[in-house]
């Protein structure tokens, strides 16, 4: 019999990436396309859809052309995605009606200050799980809806759909026959009801977002649409937001699990089981991902800047070649300096949710070379995860026995073992770091009847453990001393 393969698609923020992966689980080709950012003005960001879709489908067609098969071998498609990010198109002709407003993208600051005056941050919090925030996709569609010429009148005709990424891949998948998204993507819209489960009437009718245009939901593994290829059918299977899929991916199936990915941005969830936890500690309320209609909830807190701090070090200031070579410098700078960098480009995520904070550096002496920065932007991920993991615990009542940790980052042993020190908790680095991509592939099997979910917790190897060596004087130490970096960034783009 012909083998059989599950496609992962795994749309990311900077890349299209596709795996092929087999019945055992097992990665058998990838192949990935970077994509162009857009930079319109100071804090806007956007992606071309139709470059979203170009490059996923030549990654889809490149990794079969590879492993030398085509369509009629792949079992299953999953799809993983960046989230929150927005884009409208027409339903008649599919064509978008602007770039995609990316999950980075600012513009929508002050239509966020305008509903926190009308005084519907407790709404929000209460029924969305989510802090009223630019980064989720509500405030974009408002934005694109009263900005673009003619769309206003266009949606309330019933002509525009919405969708985060993973609900236009499958449109141009199905060849626009599915206007779907799974619960997870669907709960960081900001007009999700995470407890009814259904799109939250009152949301619409204060951000005055016409019904027509939302998706409809569906639980992250189960069938959302064929694509079709001359006589061969095959189904979109699995589907989850890029954080929820690694979640996944890591086997956080139980209450109470952990994992951070460290990539642009540092990402951490926990699995709080059927439990909707409310966070007191600028956390948000999240769906993970469910395998039917039961419904299991996590806390997260997100850092916008982490491995970009380390592209800055290399493209901005250019003191790295690499961002590898950061781990030989940090290794290089011996440990007693005390230099804090806060990464605040941007603002700061949880648990501050500062939008007008910015970056600075602490504690710069003569002695201060280029190494000792590379070493502070470094441990300042770490930190900043620090920062969060407190929050969550607090807000759960869990203690956390482990971190399980995935994205680019994590190869930087420097970066781990400063994080298990701080933290003091081991930090478990997994065989397969390709969590993400793996949650949409698991997904998808699962759909299949591939795999269930013991299968998954036993088939999880560690590659390495890093055990916390620091002594507790010096942990809390540098904890206070970056806690007090952080104070003092605090609204500074306000002033
Ligand atoms: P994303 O999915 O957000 O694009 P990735 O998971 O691919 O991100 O991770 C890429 C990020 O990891 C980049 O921001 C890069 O600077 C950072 N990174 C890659 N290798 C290292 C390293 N050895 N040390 C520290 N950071 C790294």
């Amino acid at each position: 019999m012909q083998e059989k393969f599950i496609l992962a698609l795994d749309q990311g923020t900077t890349s299209s990436r596709t795996l092929l992966v087999d019945s055992k689980g097992v990665i058998r080709g990838s192949a990935q396309m970077e994509f162009s950012q857009r930079y319109p003005k100071a804090g806007w960001v956007e992606h071309d859809p139709a470059e979203i879709w170009s490059t996923q489908w030549a990654t889809m067609s490149k990794v079969m052309e590879d492993a030398d098969i085509d369509f009629s071998h792949i079992a299953g498609i999953g799809i993983t995605n960046q989230r929150e990010t927005t884009i409208i198109w027409d339903k008649r002709d599919g064509n978008p009606i602007s770039n995609a407003i990316v999950w980075q993208d600012k513009r929508t600051a002050s239509i966020c200050e305008e509903l926190k005056s009308k005084g519907l941050e407790d709404y929000v919090r209460e029924n969305t799980g989510l802090v009223i925030d630019s980064y989720f996709s509500a405030t974009k569609i408002s934005w694109l809806l009263d900005q673009v010429d003619g769309a206003r009148k266009r949606a309330d005709r019933g002509e525009l759909l919405f969708g985060t990424v993973d609900t236009w891949l499958i449109w141009k998948l199905t060849g626009g026959k599915k206007h779907v998204t799974d619960y997870t993507n669907a709960s960081r819209t900001m007009l999700f009801n995470i407890s009814t489960l259904e799109w939250d009437p009152w949301l619409l009718e204060q951000m005055n977002i016409p019904r027509s245009l939302l998706p409809e939901v569906k639980p992250s593994s189960g069938l959302f649409g064929y694509f079709r290829d001359g006589d061969h059918q095959i189904p979109i299977c699995g589907v989850a937001g890029d954080q929820q899929a690694a979640l996944f991916g890591q086997a956080c199936l139980e209450k109470g699990m952990v994992k951070n990915t460290y990539g642009t941005g540092c990402f951490m969830l926990m699995n709080t089981g059927d439990k909707k936890v409310i966070s007191r500690n600028g956390l948000i309320t999240t769906l993970a991902c469910s395998t039917g209609e039961n419904i299991q909830y996590a806390l997260e807190g997100s850092v916008f800047v982490a491995g970009s701090a380390i592209q800055w070090l290399r493209d901005g200031l250019k003191i790295i070649k690499s961002a590898a070579e950061s781990e030989k410098m940090a290794n290089e700078v011996s440990g007693s300096d005390e230099i804090f960098v806060v990464p605040a480009f941007a603002g700061l995520g949880a648990p501050y949710w500062d939008m007008y904070a910015r970056g600075a550096i602490f504690g710069i002496t003569r002695d201060t070379r280029s190494a000792h920065l590379v070493k502070a932007t470094l441990e300042s991920m770490a930190y900043q995860t620090r920062d969060v993991l407190e929050a969550m615990v607090e807000d759960s009542e869990i203690k956390v026995k482990t971190l399980k940790v995935d994205g680019g980052a994590v190869v930087n042993d420097y970066l781990m073992q400063f994080q298990a020190d701080i933290l003091n908790v081991p930090v478990e680095r997994p065989e397969v770091v390709e969590t993400t991509a793996m949650g949409a592939a698991y997904l998808a099997g699962i759909h299949l009847g591939w795999w269930d979910y013991r299968v998954m917790m036993a088939d999880r190897r560690v590659e390495r453990e890093f055990i916390p060596v620091m002594d507790s004087d010096r942990r809390q130490s540098l904890y206070h001393k970056w806690q007090d970096a952080v104070r003092r960034t605090r609204g500074w783009a306000e002033k």
